[in-house]
């Protein structure tokens, strides 16, 4: 029926059955009278025929169309088929739909990762399984509960609010950091999460032995390799030896300095690594005094070199952090310029304000790094030349140190660099870090200034 009523235009068959009613009514008046009479008795039925499929038509779809649909001609018949199409295309996209919801909600189930999805105001609306164990959720308990009421440690919540998902974030589960956590957020659609956590206990007990070892194996390094450089300093100053084996008591000693070097910046490093970075001090530490001071033993280190050094610093312009690891940061970048520019070179020192932020620029007309190698020079022991590196005395360990610090102090690291002209880094820090000391004051606390002690 259907498919027949799509046959010739609806409107067509509509016009010949009105047609039809009107010519039964002229036939019955001409055979009985009443012409006008038998008319509207036509037209009557032809509107109670039309109600009739209005009230089934009616009635079909108050069932929810599921039962068969009326069997029509016309333009009535056009508009069930219309009708039907459309519900059987909705229940076949509804099904599919349903199908993928399950699959989804199966394959999250079986992930060993725990699955939570946020509303805008990160209240909980569905979680997996994996979020029972891990988060100790429960359902339906904690289904619409804010999630920062439930994981409330406050790395982890100063990650939700921050806005800013693009790194993960780790904390422990519970306050004896036994399990840990590492959290990330996926925004999608209309200001919905998905929050994925997992279990890094594992890989945070290996990175804690990892950093363990190197510390101790530095710690228990230093005193043997103290001992040695004395006793090969004192053999090497020694008259009565050869002056052959005294070249070589001079080079070991070399050797051993720079092995000693090495094993403090790797204590040095492990320091930074272990100690919490909300536990870096966060005292007002006067850069200008900081920079000066740095100069001094810049100048020292250029000597003969006739490297020229320039200064241009903000003597009001003060970080709030830590004045020791401040100081090895800038003093690293310093040395690493003076090292990598040839005799001659120039290096100059920036410490300015803007709208951005406070900048401790260095720049130099050094050798430069290929551009390959920028993005690795903070890794430990990273060289883009080992031979120059270590002719000029580096461990491979400066810029790790400088990376670290300033992460500590939430600053960043930028080089840039072009081989054979020079090199410029700069370490960005936040406005939030700035203090603004009158040139007064800063002299008077300069004066008072003391350490933090070491890293
Ligand atoms: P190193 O102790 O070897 O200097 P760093 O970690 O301080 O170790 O630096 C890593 C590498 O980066 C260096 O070996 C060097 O090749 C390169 N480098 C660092 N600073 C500069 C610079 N100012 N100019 C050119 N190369 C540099």
């Amino acid at each position: 029926m259907l498919l027949d009523s799509r046959s010739g235009s609806p409107w067509k068959v509509e016009f010949w059955r009105l047609a039809g009613f009107i010519l039964a009514g002229l036939v019955l008046g001409a055979l009985f009278g009443h012409l006008a009479w038998m008319l509207v008795l036509a037209l009557s039925a032809y509107v109670a025929w039309q109600l009739r499929q209005l009230r089934r038509f009616h009635r079909w779809i108050q069932v929810g169309k599921r039962s068969e649909p009326p069997h029509a001609g016309g333009v009535w018949g056009d508009l069930i088929y219309e009708q039907y199409r459309l519900y059987q295309r909705s229940r076949r996209r509804k099904k599919k739909i349903a199908k993928l919801l399950n699959r989804f909600h199966e394959s999250s189930a079986a992930m060993p990762d725990a699955t939570v999805i946020l509303g805008s105001r990160f209240d909980i609306e569905w979680f997996n399984g994996a979020a029972i164990s891990l988060l100790e959720l429960e359902s339906p308990r904690d289904i619409g509960r804010r999630v920062t009421n439930l994981l409330r440690h406050p790395e982890f919540v100063r990650y939700m609010y921050s806005g800013d998902y693009s790194d993960a974030v780790e904390f422990p589960r519970g306050p004896d950091e036994r399990v840990m956590l590492s959290a990330r957020i996926v925004p999608y659609g209309d200001k919905q999460f998905l929050l994925s956590v997992r279990d890094v206990t594992r890989l945070h007990m290996l990175e804690s032995m990892r950093r363990d070892f190197v510390a101790n194996v530095s710690h228990e390094l230093r005193t043997p390799l103290t001992v040695i450089a004395g006793y090969l300093e004192a053999l090497a100053d020694e008259e009565s030896l050869e002056p052959e084996i005294r070249r070589s008591l001079r080079s070991m000693e070399s050797q051993a300095v720079r092995m000693r070097r090495i094993i403090e910046d790797l204590l040095t490093l492990s320091r930074l690594e272990t100690r919490d970075t909300a536990a870096t001090a966060q005292s007002p530490v006067s850069v200008p005094a900081l920079i000066h001071g740095i100069e001094e033993e810049a100048r020292m280190l250029i000597g003969e070199r006739g490297q020229s050094l320039s200064l241009e610093v903000d003597e009001a312009l003060w970080l709030r952090g830590s004045n020791t690891e401040l100081h090895s940061a800038f003093s690293n970048l310093v040395t690493n310029a003076i090292n990598y520019t040839p005799d001659g070179g120039t290096i100059s020192v920036h410490w300015h304000e803007d709208e951005h932020g406070a900048h401790f620029q260095v720049r130099d007309t050094g050798i430069g790094v290929p551009p390959q190698h920028v993005h690795r020079l903070t890794e430990r022991f990273y060289r883009v030349d080992s031979d120059r590196s270590r002719n000029t005395g580096g461990t491979g360990l400066g810029l790790a140190i400088v990376k670290h610090v300033l992460q500590r102090h939430g600053a960043r690291l930028e080089i840039e660099s072009t081989p054979g002209e020079g090199s410029t880094f700069t370490c960005h820090f936040g406005r939030d870090r700035i203090v603004r000391r009158g040139s007064e004051g800063a002299r008077a606390e300069r004066a008072r200034e003391v350490s933090d002690g070491p890293i």
